[in-house]
């Protein structure tokens, strides 16, 4: 019990708390796997920084002991961006919600992929905008209701993971709040990846989402977690049998590909252009 307090004060701006998160929220599972992660990693606390977009996921920055920044909306990544230009040693994770990530952020999250700039980018992915009310997001599943869709989702989503793959993010995994341990592998082989990393995180709004769609209990959205995912291992081999992958969220780890990663291909130009010029 004292060892874990320590940690809490070590990780945790305690100062801080209580925090703003509904109870119920998925968030706060997300904060423990993202340290448990950072502290399996053995990064030097200093040697770490954590930017949030604008949105209920990204208040995390104001809980985490680490240098923070939390920015405005769909930017997150941009400001990352430049942190790591900067200081390329940084140990950089990047929280966004899906709103911030892949609507008014899409176009930064593409080019950070293309660029596979080496951050580790955790989109809570709970299906709204919980923070401004329920509204519906670009991963709100059709047919589902949102204050701005109340009479069911009308628009299609798409796959985050698969957008990410085909702008060039070079380690992608998924997980959920119900898979917690699972979560915190991902982050960790996500940061121990160089490149662009993006560890997609189903998470629960009971408050702006679960009480519109049938799901109001904490409980009953981790349950719905639970029966709504399959392993990427299990996946395969149930792929002939259609029924049990049916309407099921792929989860682990999804893709991985050695790239170079931006710094480096940024450090040999350099390199390159030096050795031409000394030799003219
Ligand atoms: Fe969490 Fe939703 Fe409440 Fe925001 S509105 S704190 S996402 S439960």
């Amino acid at each position: 019990m004292k060892w874990l307090l320590e940690q809490l004060e070590r990780y945790i701006r305690v100062d801080k708390l209580p925090h703003l998160w509904c109870p119920g929220c998925g968030n706060g599972i997300v904060v423990g796997a993202l340290v448990r992660a950072i502290h399996e990693l053995e990064y030097e606390q200093d040697k770490v920084v954590v930017v949030g977009g604008i949105g209920c996921a990204s208040r995390a920055v104001n809980y985490l002991n680490f240098d923070t920044l939390h920015t405005t909306h769909g930017r997150a990544l941009a400001f990352a961006t430049g942190i790591k230009l900067a200081r390329p040693e940084l140990n950089i994770f990047v929280i966004m919600g899906d709103g911030d990530s892949v609507a008014i952020g899409g176009n930064h999250f593409i080019h950070a992929a293309r660029r596979n700039i080496d951050l580790t980018a955790i989109i809570v992915n709970n299906f709204t905008y919980g923070m401004t009310g329920g509204q519906y997001s670009p991963q709100t599943p059709i047919g589902q209701k949102a204050t701005t869709a109340p009479y069911g989702m009308m628009e299609r989503s798409f796959d985050i993971a698969e957008l990410a793959r085909a702008a060039g993010a070079t380690y992608i995994g998924r997980a959920t709040v119900y898979h917690a341990n699972l979560l915190t592998r991902l982050i960790v082989a996500g940061s121990r990846h160089k490149g662009f990393s993006v560890i997609e995180v189903l998470s629960m709004c009971p408050t702006g989402y679960g009480r519109r769609n049938d799901l109001s209990s904490p409980a009953e959205m981790l349950k719905w977690f639970a029966e709504h995912t399959v392993r990427v291992k299990r996946f395969t081999e149930y792929a002939a049998e259609k029924e049990k992958v049916k309407d099921k969220f792929i989860i682990g780890e999804l893709y991985r590909a050695e790239v170079p990663d931006y710094i480096t291909a940024y450090e040999n130009v350099v390199l390159e252009t030096q050795v031409r010029e000394a030799s003219d």
